[in-house]
């Protein structure tokens, strides 16, 4: 009697956000540490919890509950957070109910025998194997387009829970404007490979010190190990179950040092936006991930690839960054860089090569390992492409774009886990995050002043804490479009990413700039 229409509301969304946290919890450990037998049973736990999950939110409580809370926070201030989730429950209320249950349900026991027949087939490098499976993905995505709907291509209504910002029109705007800067500057680069040439990985790095050097940069950055864990796994990723647990997940090789540290750095930077997330969203309608996709707490794929990347390159790919900690690490493994300095580091880390996987591409070709999965998709999704011809298609395209052809489909389509999981929709978030985060970090660099003073002395806490306040506290009660506007005063723009790429690469490889 006593209690508010939107504290009910709210306490039902709590139960709702508990669900999806033991679901979240089931998927993480399923990725890091079941043993392989497990997949089946995991898969009919996690279908059963869905379907659970699903239940519980389309119910005609949460109707009910909904339609008070409206009427109720109507003359909040339209940016307050209360009337911002009630909004948000709204629009993923009318999508999901739009959701049949058995599709949910057949989502979610895939996923995990999906996910386990492909690592199979990428370590026998057997496509055919995986072929199947992948078929049975792209049928379930098509459906799920179409009981989302969609006006101009079935992309838009997968794209939509990851980045709702873009679709599959905008997005050939934008990668046709990064395509005009990026490939005359590789071009350039490649006509000096050499310059960059170096021994510094023909060493053996013991996996123990790599991870507590990744670690103790992790925590410089700012990750709270108090509500955090370094976990193991053959994709990274992180997750959340609220921000008092995040947890972040590498891979190591000890002759290539750059692998686990570079994938701790971008997993920190994921985990730093979901424990910045304001106290007061915990559990609310501002910190849920309605339609089971991870990350939860921040607002979008974009949003947190922007805060991933900005950590792992701009940061942690810098110039400034090993002149602050060479010497660390050097104490850590004193043989192996007996004869390096800070540049030499600075160096090699940042090496221009086409190369065959995505997540050890660098700077400037990243973007176009994404454009290549990102075209087909929507060809798959739209009919034009088919799934057996993959392999070949894919094996082409990495000749267009990169001048490299795969030896193997291990090494080629079957490198990435997205589509075994169904996440179509997904790679664009992590170029239109590679764009944001430049214009985020100029703002920051407007914003605070001596801010790389502080970064040259290895300080983060002056740059997360712009962050926290312009991105990280407000969860999902903004955009990524309205945050971009909100601190930058203006919307997505390739033009501070490509300037940020041209100055560090022309100075790296000695092109004229400009
Ligand atoms: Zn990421």
């Amino acid at each position: 009697m006593s209690t508010s229409a939107y504290d009910a509301f709210q306490a039902h969304i709590a139960e709702f956000s508990d669900i999806l946290n033991a679901i979240s919890i089931l998927k993480w450990d399923a990725r890091t540490q079941m043993p392989p037998g497990g997949a089946q049973t995991r898969g009919w736990q996690l279908a059963s919890l869905s379907k659970i999950a699903q239940e519980h939110f389309i119910s005609e409580k949460t109707a009910r509950l909904l339609d008070a809370a409206e009427r109720e926070v109507a003359g909040d201030d339209p940016d307050s957070y209360r009337l911002r989730g009630v909004q948000q429950t709204r629009q993923y209320y009318d999508i999901i109910r739009r959701l049949p249950l058995d599709l949910v349900g057949e989502k979610a026991a895939l996923e995990p025998v999906s996910e386990g027949v492909w690592a199979e087939a990428k370590r026998d490098n057997d496509f055919k194997r995986f072929a199947p499976y992948l078929k049975q993905q792209l049928a379930l995505a098509k459906r799920q387009a179409d009981a989302i709907g969609y006006a101009d291509h079935p992309f838009d209504a997968l794209v939509f829970e990851y980045e709702p910002s873009v679709t599959a029109k905008s997005l050939q705007v934008l990668f046709g404007d990064l395509k005009a800067g990026l490939l005359p500057l590789l071009r350039e680069i490649i006509a000096r490979d050499d310059g960059l040439k170096h021994t510094l990985w023909d060493h053996d790095y013991p996996q123990e010190k790599q991870k507590a050097f990744g670690l103790s940069i992790a925590q410089r950055f700012g990750y709270d190990l108090n509500r955090g864990r370094l976990d193991i796994a053959p994709h990274p990723f992180e997750i959340s179950f609220t921000r008092q647990d995040v947890r972040i997940t590498t891979r190591y090789d000890s002759h290539y040092f750059p692998m686990a540290f570079y994938g701790t750095l971008h997993e920190t930077g994921h985990a730093l936006y979901e424990q910045g997330v304001d106290p007061a969203l915990t559990r609310t309608a501002l910190s849920i991930d309605y339609l089971g996709k991870y990350p939860v707490g921040g607002t979008s794929y974009g949003a947190h690839e922007s805060q991933s990347r900005l950590w792992e390159n701009q940061i942690g790919r810098s110039r400034a960054f090993w002149n602050a900690h060479f010497e660390e690490m050097r104490a850590l493994f004193p043989d192996q860089l007996a004869g390096a300095d800070p540049e030499l580091m600075y160096r090699a880390v940042n090496r221009v090569k086409p190369s065959l996987i995505r997540v050890e591409a660098d700077e400037v070709t990243y973007n176009l390992h994404i454009m290549l999965r990102v075209e087909i998709e929507m060809g798959l999704l739209d009919g034009s492409l088919q799934v057996d011809d993959l392999p070949e298609i894919w094996n082409a395209k990495m000749q267009e774009y990169l001048g490299v052809t795969p030896p193997n489909d291990s090494q080629g389509v079957l490198q990435d886990i997205h589509w075994s999981g169904g996440g179509f929709g997904s790679f664009p978030g992590y170029t239109v995050g590679n764009i944001m985060s430049a214009q985020f970090l100029a703002a920051a660099r407007r914003d605070v002043a001596g801010l790389d003073d502080a970064l040259a002395r290895g300080e983060y806490a002056p740059l997360r804490e712009w962050l926290t306040e312009n991105i990280y506290r407000h969860g999902r009660a903004f955009s990524a479009g309205e945050l971009l506007e909100r601190s930058t005063g203006g919307s997505i723009t390739v033009a501070p990413y490509l300037a940020y790429l041209r100055a560090k690469f022309s100075d790296l490889y000695g092109v004229q700039a400009g």
